[in-house]
């Protein structure tokens, strides 16, 4: 089966509750840069691809940074010193600073402030901190619970460990036809927030699904990495094959409601760019293109310039735009099956573009050849856009456009287009280029 046939066998409503499933199988592991609920979330989508799990030493140089030492947490609360207990880990994986140092004491009020954060904003919610380079402890909770904190003295506790252990990521591989590769990346290092990051998870994950069903052009790599260290460690190991990357796409943040929005690549010019905004275009939904910068996702290691690969980033509302952004409120319920589905279909129809834009000579390029007799023309009215794409591919297949090109030119849907090309291939009027 070709990528083609594959967004018109799969039922949408199923895809997005399989997906959405993974989201709630994985939220309540508190993952971080490194530690167990990273293999625990690689191990659950180890259960619908056959993912490669990758462990590097703490302590290893990759480019200019240093794997760090491996943090895992069983338990930490706050009681006062009648024994009741305040704030419980248990309740919320968010309640613990990423990375906290293991401490147990009795502390003054005021200098447990200094380590306690909240969202006076939203006092029911709780923030997400992290301390990754620095050691530190503290905790999150939300503002209205902070005011609650009235009695001199408190006992904390963070059952933590840091030491040396390892980095965790996943990878997963697809050979295609060329060893040109498209790689998908997407980070696992945030606790209980489902739309940054779990929601990159699961789309990834089906993406990688799927695609292994079809037959392909391209090899497909996918990355579950952490966040900054996990795609310098992967750029610094495989930085003698990185050429082989062709097309790449961080996707993250993309369950919520907000409307697509793709993050160009460094190059700004290249065919990936060129496929989404296309499939963005066609997609009959608002949307929104942002030019590259050098912040945010994993893009900023895949773009920087030593490297400055076409690697893109596909997000509904991006990064800190939601209000509900490294807060407990990007939970469960704000991520929904349905736009997920959507977030899937619209990467799909890019890689789609991908993998079927290709170049093509018309054979009977003097004159238009007569498609009536090749059963191919249905003339006014019925034609309409079927008719005017073949005549397009007809006249564009000199050997210097794109079926992407054509699709450009003519404003019609890349799929439509295609349709005409095999058409018109299917006939003998056309022939491949190879490029
Ligand atoms: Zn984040």
């Amino acid at each position: 089966m070709g990528i083609g046939q594959l967004s018109d066998v799969l039922d949408a409503t199923r895809v997005g509750d399989e997906m959405y499933r993974l989201i709630c199988d994985v939220y309540p592991f508190c993952r971080s840069i490194t530690g167990n609920g990273v293999r625990q979330t690689l191990r659950s989508v180890g259960k619908h691809i056959p993912l490669t799990i990758h462990e590097i030493p703490s302590g290893t140089q990759v480019l200019d940074w240093t794997i760090p030492k491996e943090w895992n947490i069983k338990d930490a609360y706050i009681k006062n010193l009648k024994g009741q207990t305040i704030l419980d880990f248990a309740n919320s994986n968010l309640h613990v600073v990423g990375y906290s140092v293991p401490v147990k004491k009795r502390v003054p009020l005021e200098e447990l402030k200094q380590h306690l954060f909240t969202l006076p904003d939203h006092p029911d919610w709780i923030p997400f901190r992290t301390s990754y380079y620095k050691e530190n402890w503290g905790f999150c909770l939300s503002h209205n619970r902070l005011l609650e904190l009235t009695d001199d003295q408190y006992e904390v506790c963070i059952d933590s460990s840091l030491q040396p252990g390892f980095m965790t990521y996943g990878e997963y591989f697809i050979p295609g036809e060329s060893a040109d590769e498209v790689l998908l990346s997407c980070h696992v290092c945030h606790p209980s927030l489902a739309n940054d990051n779990l929601s990159g998870i699961t789309l990834t994950t089906a993406l990688a699904k799927y695609l292994t069903q079809v037959s392909l052009r391209y090899s497909y790599r996918f990355l579950f990495i952490p966040s900054t260290i996990g795609s310098i460690a992967w750029l610094s190991l495989n930085e003698s094959r990185v050429f082989r990357i062709k097309h790449g796409l961080v996707v993250a943040c993309v369950g919520d409601p907000g409307r697509l929005t793709y993050k160009k690549t460094r190059r700004g010019n290249t065919e990936l760019d060129k496929a989404v905004l296309h499939v963005l275009k066609h997609s009959g939904q608002e949307y929104e293109i942002l030019d590259f910068c050098p912040y945010g996702y994993d893009e900023r290691q895949f773009c920087s310039p030593g490297f400055n690969l076409p690697v893109g980033c596909f997000m509904r509302t991006p990064h800190g735009r939601f209000t509900e952004y490294h807060t407990s409120a990007d939970n469960l319920d704000f991520v929904r099956p349905e736009y997920l589905a959507d977030s899937f279909f619209q990467c799909l129809s890019a890689i789609s573009v991908l993998e079927n834009n290709k170049v093509y000579l018309n054979r009977n390029p003097k004159g238009e050849p007569q498609l009536g007799k090749r059963g191919l023309y249905r003339g006014y009215p019925y034609g309409g856009n079927d008719d005017l794409a073949l005549l397009w591919v007809l006249n564009l297949s000199d050997g210097t456009h794109t079926l992407l090109d054509v699709a450009e030119r003519a404003g019609i849907a890349f799929s439509s287009i295609k349709k005409a090309a095999d058409a018109l291939l299917a006939c003998g009027l056309l022939t491949e280029i190879p490029i």
